[in-house]
């Protein structure tokens, strides 16, 4: 009988990695999978743009939820996502990451008593004031199958004394990057538009809520990227919430090359012609390695732990990389059939 997989997104990290799992159900039978979009990103830059060059099927239902305060975005989407899950009579619900969409689908599932698979398990900053390591433990600790990308995340787990449906699978970023790098080399023009020569620039990305709720925070990373910005240019795709806050804090940009936030195969294009990457996305300190840019976490910590061990990236406050290494445990670009067919075994 086809078992029924009910996927839930809602902001643009969950659109890449859904995207390599969703083409991996397509190759196989038996198993349906009905996509939910949250609602939590939802304009064109942020949303659509994904759904389109990634390939992903439409979403069978948008519940159009964002905005508000943390707690109020969560309850919302956990009173959505109970109907849709008891409508769609999900055999399992399948998550990633550790956004509010996260939370919220973990928690609506967990009490309908539907299991929870996990994509992006076990991985911990130790940092609690972050609302996404919050998001991470809860779902975590609600879900039957638990797909980690890296060693460090499994270990992260058992210490936690989960040990039971954890697959170390590799991480479906990779399997996204590699399917964009292929699509950017005909469809991506962004280095043209930007007026940008390979090798040239540095690219920057910048919207954890630590960095842009506060103007102290904000300042000095506005400072240390300007600083980086007199030495080559600086590209940085602008997170609305970073706008947002500089508008609010009345700090400028000055000397930085702003653009509007780009889609992944843009993204790619960018990465692959940057000299380094500056970030506080835990997205792209692995992109950063997957393209070979070394890369500087402006961040107190990181859950990459391998990307900084292997010298690819440093967190800003360390002037050093350590010594450069590849970093095997991200896979082969195959991580999304594994999970793929981890849910199969487990409905079977
Ligand atoms: N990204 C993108 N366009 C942008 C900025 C980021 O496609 O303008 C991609 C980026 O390559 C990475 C993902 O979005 O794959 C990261 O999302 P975000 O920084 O929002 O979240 P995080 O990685 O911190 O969870």
């Amino acid at each position: 009988m086809t078992k029924r997989v009910l996927t839930v997104v809602g902001a643009r990290p969950q659109f890449i990695k859904a995207a390599a799992v969703s083409r991996a159900f397509g190759r196989v039978q038996g198993l349906n999978e009905v996509m939910v979009h949250t609602g939590q990103h939802f304009d064109a830059g942020m949303s659509d743009i994904f759904f389109d060059e990634l390939e992903i099927p439409k979403p069978a239902h948008n519940l159009d939820i964002h905005g508000g305060s943390h707690g109020e975005m969560t309850g919302r989407m956990l009173a959505g996502l109970e109907h849709v899950m008891q409508d769609e009579r999900a055999d399992l619900v399948l998550i990633y990451g550790d956004t509010n969409s996260t939370l919220a689908a973990a928690l609506a599932a967990a009490k309908l008593n539907i299991p929870v698979a996990h994509v992006e398990a076990g991985l911990r900053s130790f940092n609690r004031a972050m609302p996404e390591e919050i998001n991470r433990v809860v779902a975590d600790h609600v879900s039957s199958l638990l797909f980690c990308p890296t060693i460090a995340a499994v270990d992260n787990l058992s210490n936690e004394g989960i040990t039971s449906g954890v697959h170390n699978v590799g991480d479906v970023m990779f399997d996204s990057t590699l399917f964009a790098i292929e699509k950017a080399k005909q469809h991506s023009d962004i280095l043209q538009t930007l007026a940008l020569t390979p090798g040239s620039y540095a690219l920057a990305t910048i919207h954890r809520a630590e960095n842009t709720d506060s103007a102290d925070h904000l300042s000095a990373v506005l400072d240390w990227l300007k600083a980086e910005a007199g030495r080559r240019p600086v590209v940085w795709p602008l997170h609305p919430r970073t706008r947002a806050a500089a508008d609010r804090f009345g700090l400028d940009f000055d000397g930085i090359l702003l653009c509007d936030p780009v889609g992944y195969l843009d993204m790619n294009r960018l990465l692959s012609g940057a000299t380094d990457v500056f970030t506080d996305s835990g997205g792209l300190q692995k992109e950063a390695y997957f393209h070979r840019k070394p890369c500087v976490t402006l961040r107190d910590e990181t859950e990459w732990v391998e990307t900084v061990q292997n010298g690819w990236n440093r967190l800003w406050q360390n002037p050093d990389y350590l010594p450069r290494k590849d970093i095997a445990e991200y896979g082969d670009g195959r991580a999304a059939d594994r999970i793929v067919a981890e849910i199969d075994r487990y409905l079977a």
